[in-house]
């Protein structure tokens, strides 16, 4: 423990070993199912010119509260990226991506920065992975990022996961929706909290998942009685899609997300075992997006899924991604030999430690037994006929190898590992 000074910043945390494989597991697991999907890895840097996220929506917590927003020494407007998709976004328009073949199926996964409040689980520095497709507008494209998403958190161990949807209505229908929820609400002035009653004008979507006037937001009008043909159609066909696969999606008419940038196709993900708060992940179609930041209007759609949040739901860890470890422990004379061998070991493929602090073979054995699975006892008699004594860390039995089968042995005796 070091002084209060030189700690981790407030709302920050370093990750350790093992808790750090966990991370890099799931990275891989994210990463694999999202290349079956048909989708390429992008990496935005971790800041932008603030107006980029700035075009996210002007009335959202992010941009209003939380935002890491910076002036660098060289006098630009930067902030730390919030979120993933408005910087993907910014890629897709900067890099001509409209006029590749469509759609474009890009994938992210790395740290977002907000300024949140200080609470249990909740990080200013944590991990994300999404998605987004660009160039469809098909509800297909909807399904797909829905199902995606939902295929990662079922092979990370979270079985049978459930989508909850909603549609926001299109620029047609959505405006006659939002005056008959000002007036709904409006008339109910009284009964609202005091967030809900100050962005009552600018946001009433919001009031919708309120999460303190449950009684008011019950009675408010539902979008689906406002929907457009074409709204209604695109929200029906997604929900059909998705069911017949076999995945549990309804929909949940309070459902709204906090983010200005969505047209209809609203979702969050969640899992039954963890309560009905939890969104494991979540997100929509944002048709105007691109245009927002100097493209063509571009219909795409995608999600956002913090790994904190999935790491710390899933029933059991992920399978490590670490081998199993031999250690070459070495009679006193011997440890100039020992390092070699270890090295040798290291090239064939095997994870391998030798003692550094010239510890009695006592002392190393005692070592090996916290880090590996086999040792390897170099010197002795073994050793001067040829041949290594092998001891199973685990069990406490012991072989006589010959040297030029040990290598061979070991790799049927130790488990591999991904890396
Ligand atoms: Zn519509
Ligand atoms: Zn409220």
């Amino acid at each position: 423990m070091g002084s209060e000074e030189f700690q981790t910043a407030r709302g920050t945390r370093d990750v350790l070993s093992p808790e750090t494989w966990q991370f890099e597991a799931m990275r891989r697991l994210a990463l694999r199912w999202a290349v079956r999907y048909g989708y390429e890895l992008i990496e935005t840097p971790i800041f932008e010119k603030s107006p980029v996220f700035l075009r996210v929506g002007a009335s959202t917590d992010i941009v209003q509260h939380e935002r890491y927003q910076f002036v660098d020494a060289g006098g630009d407007d930067l902030t730390l990226r919030p979120e993933g998709t408005a910087a993907v976004a910014r890629a897709y328009v900067q890099h001509g991506l409209a006029s590749a073949v469509q759609p474009v199926k890009l994938c992210y996964y790395g740290p977002m920065f907000r300024r949140e409040r200080p609470q249990a689980g909740r990080f200013r520095q944590h991990t994300q992975f999404g998605v987004e497709l660009f160039g469809s507008r098909s509800p297909l494209a909807d399904a797909e990022v829905m199902l995606l998403g939902c295929r990662i958190v079922d092979a990370a161990g979270l079985r049978n996961p459930e989508i909850r949807v909603n549609s926001l209505g299109c620029d047609r229908c959505r405006p006659q929706y939002r005056r008959a929820l000002v007036d709904f609400f409006t008339a109910r002035r009284e009964e609202l909290c005091q967030d809900c009653q100050t962005r009552l004008e600018q946001n009433p979507l919001r009031l919708l998942d309120c999460k303190v006037d449950v009684a008011v937001r019950q009675e408010a009008p539902d979008l689906e009685n406002y929907w457009c043909d074409d709204c209604r159609a695109h929200i029906t066909t997604v929900i059909e899609i998705v069911a017949a696969s076999g995945q549990i999606i309804r929909r949940d008419r309070h459902l709204v997300r906090g983010l200005d940038y969505y047209t209809r196709t609203v979702f969050e993900v969640g899992h039954p075992g963890l309560g009905d708060q939890v969104a494991l992940f979540g997100g929509g179609r944002y048709d105007g997006l691109t245009a927002n930041l100097g493209g063509e209007s571009v219909p795409s759609v995608g999600f956002g899924m913090g790994i904190e949040r999935l790491l710390s739901a899933l029933p059991t860890a992920l399978p490590t991604l670490v081998p199993d470890r031999a250690y070459v422990a070495h009679l006193p004379g011997f440890e100039r030999q020992a390092y070699l061998w270890a090295l040798k070991l290291r090239d064939e493929g095997i994870a391998v430690d030798a003692d550094m602090l010239e510890r009695s073979l006592k002392a190393q054995l005692k070592e090996a037994g916290r880090r590996a699975r086999l040792a390897l006892i170099v010197g002795g008699t073994e050793w001067s006929q040829g041949n290594v004594a092998v001891r199973d860390l685990t069990q406490g039995s012991q072989d006589v190898v010959a040297l030029e089968e040990v290598v061979e042995y070991m790799k049927t005796r130790l488990q591999e590992g991904e890396l």
